[in-house]
């Protein structure tokens, strides 16, 4: 585990999919990709229905509804919460969510002293098997920027006031490392089933810039 670390050796997967500009052009990327989709198919290398399987299958199979069942798992179960925060990857597969972008997970707690904040800060590192894709906004200069510099007054302009003693740890995902916020259990859910907290459970909260809903 590591806290953000400017020098560390950030050896970023490049090959995930995107761009290493600004990662904003998405009309140019997306130019991009359907070349690159064009020629893939017409040499024989990429079936088009397997792609197409692909895609829908982040498009609407994979999504936050997996990080917040993986949450709600752990605000009913404190033998799941304690095996999310010692192996997450491991925990985070008990539930069936496996796969690229996801080999190394870990679990970051949320309590009255600590707010945790996941940013990427070379491009867009994102836990796909638990949040699926990342939101424009997660590879855009200014969130990746200002998560490090300021995160308190960014945090303050997206609705989120901490308490001046809540520290804000921010982590810096990696290839290596991808990083799933575990929000507090929000205070009059006694007796909720964890498919009822599982609603309350937003993605911005598991990324650490929003709250989880209240009942
Ligand atoms: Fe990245």
């Amino acid at each position: 585990m590591h806290d953000h670390d400017h020098d560390h050796d950030h050896d970023h997967d490049h090959g995930h999919g995107h761009g290493h500009d600004d990662g904003s052009d998405l009309s140019a990327e997306q130019v991009r990709v359907r070349a690159l989709e064009s020629i893939l198919i017409a040499k024989g290398y990429v079936d088009p229905t397997a792609l197409d399987r692909l895609i829908e299958t982040y498009e609407t199979e994979v999504g936050p509804h997996n990080g917040a069942r993986v949450v709600a798992r752990a605000w009913t179960d404190p033998l799941y919460r304690e095996r999310l925060l010692t192996d997450a990857t491991a925990a985070i597969g008990e539930l069936g969510y496996v796969g690229r972008q996801g080999e190394h997970m870990v679990a970051v707690e949320n309590t009255a002293a600590v707010h945790n904040l996941v940013v990427c800060t070379l491009c867009s590192c994102y836990p796909w098997p638990v949040l699926g894709l990342p939101p424009v906004w997660y590879k855009s200069a200014p969130y990746r920027a200002r998560a490090v510099a300021e995160p308190r007054a960014m945090l303050h302009e997206l609705g989120v006031d901490l308490a001046p003693t809540t520290a804000i740890r921010v982590w810096d995902s990696t290839a290596e490392v991808r990083y799933l916020v575990l929000p507090s259990r929000p205070a009059g859910t006694d007796g909720w089933t964890e498919e009822d907290l599982a609603t309350l459970v937003t993605r911005d909260a598991m990324i650490g810039v929003g709250l989880v809903n209240t009942p």
